[in-house]
């Protein structure tokens, strides 16, 4: 007896369809094996043998006294975890008889995770997944409880959250069977969650002071510029950087969907459904190449996947091994990362603004109101830990002292702006580059090309002479040039203005403070 049933494995941040063929045998000699898996399965998957047998007993179902032969096909596509336990176990039930009169599992995918007494455990990707079933025209999808609000996100495939393989069963039965059934399918008020809401947990307006921050953190967000913060400690850099996500524009429902496939596949989202919220990722200076940017037998998105359309913030930029900061060069140029392996080569996305921040020295307050201890080569040491290329996608850099006594008590100080006013300018700002670079392909002015700088950046004698002033008196390096100009365009736009003025350069020469005052 034959019988086929249907799960997906997750590849990437995406899915592919496994067919599941089980076959019953008579046995011939008592020493055949009870349970055969063929079909490229990894370790998990073996193991699954006696999580299954376990569940169907405890189901109260018979496991056949047969020779059981499951193949799991295309078998090219590497399969691993114990998502197929499910649709394995059903296909075993199917083949024995137990699903009343169906005799194929062709429209119903299904995928979970078995206990032994048979309850149905969570698994990863299911977003992707519940994609992939309805695109290859499944109808029905079963699925643990957990995992059911992601999928159902999905248009157009009916979403059935099942405890235990006995629901599992009799649901499958049922529907064979035209009969009532007990479990309905999930709906989702789709159109209400399209609706991103645009509260945030954070808010601008509880930072007091620090206006040159978060001026920088305006335009950053304006530009898509990548920023730096270099200030001692305790002078609020990661308040700062936590509420850049908050002026950022709101998500865009593919973009929501996107984000939500990145975490799902990282197992990270859940019971909850759609994320909403632009992501915000800092992870600790101890972090590994392959915590980074992804990595694992079976590849898994790392930090600058799952901080993708948001910010990626490196607290203490100088304590991070340089062979691990050496590998963010990638994505921070192409927007993705790709990810080798001897088989294969995934892909995942990882466009994030980057937040870094340092002391401007070891001790942390050079340059500021308390005594530095530290000499002149153990500051440049300390500051030449961050590559140069890395230094140079990094287009703002501002210097964040520590907050004055009368700001931190509110006195002579008005109250700060809330994000959603700093929002409205963002957007504003970002609708006018959009229009301009638009044709050539390009989203915000801190991706222009050496040529467009020169076509969009034109400035006039003075503005010339501020940055030539600039260059050469201040010391300047040649990197820092480009950089000026593509902030002064953003700032530009902020200030609603077809040409840079000087006021714009000025202000962009500012955002230069490390190679100002540290580093030439
Ligand atoms: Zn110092």
């Amino acid at each position: 007896m034959l019988f086929l049933s249907q799960s997906a494995a997750v590849y990437g941040i995406d899915a592919l369809i496994v067919d599941i063929e089980v076959n019953l045998q008579p046995m011939i000699k008592k020493e055949d094996s009870y349970v055969t898996i063929v079909g490229l399965p990894d370790t998990a998957i073996r193991e699954s043998r006696e999580r299954i047998r376990s569940a169907i007993l405890n189901s109260s179902y018979f496991f056949p006294f047969q020779k059981v032969t499951i193949n799991l096909a295309p078998a090219a596509v590497r399969k691993e975890g114990a998502s197929f336990d499910l649709p394995i176990a059903l296909g075993i039930l199917g083949a024995n008889g137990d699903l009343g009169k169906i005799d194929n599992l062709n429209n119903i995918l299904s995928f979970g995770e078995l206990s032994l007494d048979g309850r149905i455990r969570p698994v990863r990707g299911a977003l992707s997944i519940a994609l992939t079933a309805r695109n290859s025209g499944i109808k029905s999808l079963l699925l643990p409880e957990e995992n059911a609000t992601e999928a159902a996100v999905v248009n157009g495939i009916d979403v059935y959250p099942v405890r235990d393989l006995r629901e599992a069963a009799l649901l499958i039965q049922e529907m064979s069977e035209g009969e009532p059934r007990r479990v309905e399918p999930l709906t989702l008020d789709i159109e209400t969650m399209k609706q991103i809401p645009s509260e945030h947990r954070f808010d601008f307006s509880e930072v007091r002071g620090q206006a040159t921050a978060k001026r920088a953190l305006e335009i950053a967000s304006a530009g898509g510029h990548n920023i730096l913060f270099i200030g001692p400690p305790g002078s609020g850099k990661t308040m700062l950087a936590r509420r850049l996500p908050t002026v950022l524009p709101p998500l865009e429902f593919e973009e929501a969907l996107e984000i939500t496939k990145i975490h799902s596949v990282a197992g990270l989202t859940g019971r909850s459904g759609l994320i909403t919220e632009r992501p915000f990722k800092n992870p600790h200076h101890t972090v590994s190449q392959a915590g980074l940017i992804g990595g694992g037998s079976i590849p898994r998105p790392g930090e600058v996947s799952l901080a993708h359309l948001g910010v990626l913030f490196l607290d203490e930029l100088p304590e991070f091994d340089r062979s691990v900061l050496e590998v963010l060069r990638q994505p921070m140029e192409d927007k993705q990362v790709t990810i080798s392996r001897a088989a294969t080569s995934l892909t995942f996305p990882a466009n994030f603004t980057l937040v870094a921040s340092m002391n401007p020295c070891p001790c942390g307050y050079f340059g500021s109101t308390r005594p530095c201890t530290c000499n002149e080569f153990q500051v440049r040491r300390y500051i030449s830990r961050v590559s140069g290329p890395l230094m140079d996608r990094i287009d703002i850099h501002v210097d964040v002292p520590a907050v004055k006594f009368n700001e931190l008590r509110g006195k002579g100080v008005g109250p700060s702006e809330a994000s959603a006013e700093i929002r409205k300018r963002v957007i504003r700002a970002r609708e006018v580059q959009l229009k301009r670079l638009n044709g050539d392909g390009v989203f915000s002015n801190s991706a222009m090309s050496p040529k467009q700088i020169r076509t969009y950046c034109e400035l006039d004698s003075k503005c010339e002479a501020l940055l030539e002033d600039a260059m050469t008196r201040q010391g300047l390096s040649a990197r820092a040039h480009d950089r000026i100009l593509k902030v002064a365009r953003t700032i530009a736009d902020l200030d609603a203005k077809e040409n840079i003025e000087s006021g714009h350069i000025s202000e962009a020469i500012n955002y230069r403070s490390l190679d100002r005052n540290y580093w030439a």
